[in-house]
């Protein structure tokens, strides 16, 4: 048995997801200390002890302060935009999900009977530097080597079209969530998966269907009562409980019931399907145009598109279902489990990076087993190109305006990795610094792209106006980048200031300090 074990982990907004591959080369789901085939994404402060899953979701109610749930869409903020403490620690984005992480590594190794080493994590494709940076921080954290950071439209079609890839298809990937949505395209050609478009948002999923149907009934009980029961945290906690599964429900029946106490009064309310169609039309709305933005990005009409695969829990709902099959008559492939999917493709790509590795290093770690599920017809293994997902730009001088502006080093949509250089003259003679800025996002304004990182260089004197400075933007397969600079002979690296909060030689610190905890 090899001494490095690889998962591919898909942490989720609400849940996450951990899977392997088995001896056969299959995919399958890890699942954890309580049986479950998925951990809720939710974290309960229970003095020194810190408890990860249903235990931690089922007392939000009863302990809402000790509770930290939704971190997903706090990644890559600084700890300053965003901090939990419990116990006089204060905790970061990247630790609370390392905290996540450290339960699902535990409960496989006690399944798999062996250390977990290495893992393949996933992040919505339209994820930026900083919360990529901090989702590998956040394995990190957890003690595990990461090898790649993996979309999840991508990790999704992996899972799908493992044994399918024979077949060259155009592929539309549709991912709801608990609290996120991604579309991407995706490509396949001769066991190559490329990506051809991707959008999504950020703050949209489950949770905004679950929250039409909290506010309902809380409107309900203050028509009834006089009292909102919002106003109180542990009331919202219960509320929202009952609220998503009433929205479950639905996605089977044409009505439900909610009854819901809160301070010695009920309300009783029923809910159809049909009503709350209705009520949530402007969220699968904004779902549609996002579908309809990325198929203009890449320059497709839904004839093109042979496929629809769904990821993600919402994608059982219904009128989402409906609203797909309203664009084209494109079959909806939906064999696998939605919760599922993503954590399967990861686990793939776990693999495939190490039979990668294996080719490097000649050191053998799969059985020719699994190396043939992962080959194509000729033996080369599945290849897969992913594309970014954001601009990245060098803020320039414009002398004829007398403005900045942003020049697109690496533009959105680029196969990576990637390596672009260009070279800029200076604005003016003599100049002393040659000062570059980097930053993200798609706008010429430099004002509404986020700063990523300035690098300020010492430049020799007596140059003249014009004299060039040479850049080169590296991204990697995680969708990290490097940039360098070069002028009249002086070398930097940009030191990315990605402000997530914690700097890279802080993470061992880190990393004990979380060890010091018991996560169950
Ligand atoms: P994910 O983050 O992909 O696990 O998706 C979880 C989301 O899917 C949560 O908002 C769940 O409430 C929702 N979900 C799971 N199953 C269903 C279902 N049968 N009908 C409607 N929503 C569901």
């Amino acid at each position: 048995m090899s001494a490095r074990k690889v998962v591919g982990i898909d942490l989720g907004t609400t849940y996450s997801a951990m899977a392997h591959i088995d001896n056969y080369g299959k995919p399958q789901i890890i699942p954890n200390a309580e049986t479950e085939r998925i951990t809720p994404s939710v974290i309960f402060f229970d003095g020194t002890n810190v408890i990860v899953g249903t235990v931690a979701k089922n007392n939000a109610v009863a302990d809402p302060e000790k509770i930290v749930d939704f971190v997903k869409r706090e990644m890559g903020k600084p700890k300053e935009q965003f901090h939990r403490e419990f116990n006089g620690k204060v905790y970061s984005p990247e630790e609370l999900s390392a905290l996540i992480i450290r339960k699902l590594k535990a409960d496989a190794e006690k399944y798999l009977e062996q250390k977990v080493t290495d893992a393949v994590i996933t992040v919505p494709a339209y994820f930026n530097d900083a919360e990529r940076t901090a989702t590998i921080t956040a394995g990190r954290l957890a003690g595990l080597n990461v090898l790649q950071i993996v979309n999840e439209p991508t990790a999704a079609a992996l899972a799908y079209g493992l044994d399918k890839l024979d077949e060259n298809q155009t592929v539309f990937v549709f991912d709801l969530g608990g609290g996120t949505f991604d579309v991407t395209i995706m490509r396949i050609v001769d066991h190559k998966i490329e990506m051809l478009a991707t959008n999504g948002d950020h703050r949209l999923g489950g949770k905004d269907w679950d929250d039409v149907i909290v506010n309902m009934i809380a409107e309900e009980f203050d028509r009834l009562h006089g009292e909102n029961p919002l106003l109180d945290l542990h009331s919202y906690q219960d509320l929202h409980n009952r609220a998503l599964s009433a929205k479950v429900q639905l996605s089977s029946r044409n009505s439900t019931t909610i009854v819901y106490h809160h301070g010695g009064k009920s309300v009783k309310l029923t809910l159809t399907r049909k009503e709350f169609e209705q009520r949530t039309r402007h969220l699968v709305e904004k779902c549609k145009t996002i579908c309809e933005m990325v198929m203009q990005e890449a320059k497709l009409k839904w004839d093109q598109v042979d496929k629809v695969l769904l990821a993600g829990g919402m994608t059982r709902m219904p009128m989402i279902r409906s609203m797909m099959s309203s664009f084209a008559a494109v079959p909806l492939v939906d064999q696998l489990n939605p919760d599922e999917v993503v954590a399967r493709g990861a686990a793939i790509q776990g693999v495939l990076s190490m039979l990668n590795e294996e080719d490097v290093s000649g050191e053998k770690i799969f059985s020719d087993v699994v190396r043939q599920q992962f080959s194509g017809l000729d033996g080369s293994l599945i290849e897969v190109t992913d594309i970014t997902s954001h601009t990245l730009g060098v803020v320039l001088w414009d002398e004829k305006h007398l403005h900045e502006y942003v020049f697109p080093m690496i533009k959105k949509m680029t196969p990576i990795p990637a390596v672009i250089k260009n070279s800029f003259g200076t604005a003016d003679a003599n100049m002393e610094r040659a000062v570059v800025k980097v930053v993200e996002g798609e706008s010429s304004i430099p004002a509404e792209c986020t700063p990523l990182g300035v690098c300020d260089i010492q430049l020799p004197p007596y140059l003249p106006k014009g004299s060039p400075v040479r850049l080169t933007y590296q991204y990697n397969a995680n969708q990290v980048l490097e940039v360098q600079v070069e002028a009249a002979g002086n070398n930097a690296q940009v030191t990315i200031d990605r402000n997530t909060g914690l700097d890279p030689k802080d993470i061992g610190t880190a990393a004990s300090s979380l060890g010091e905890l018991n996560v169950s």
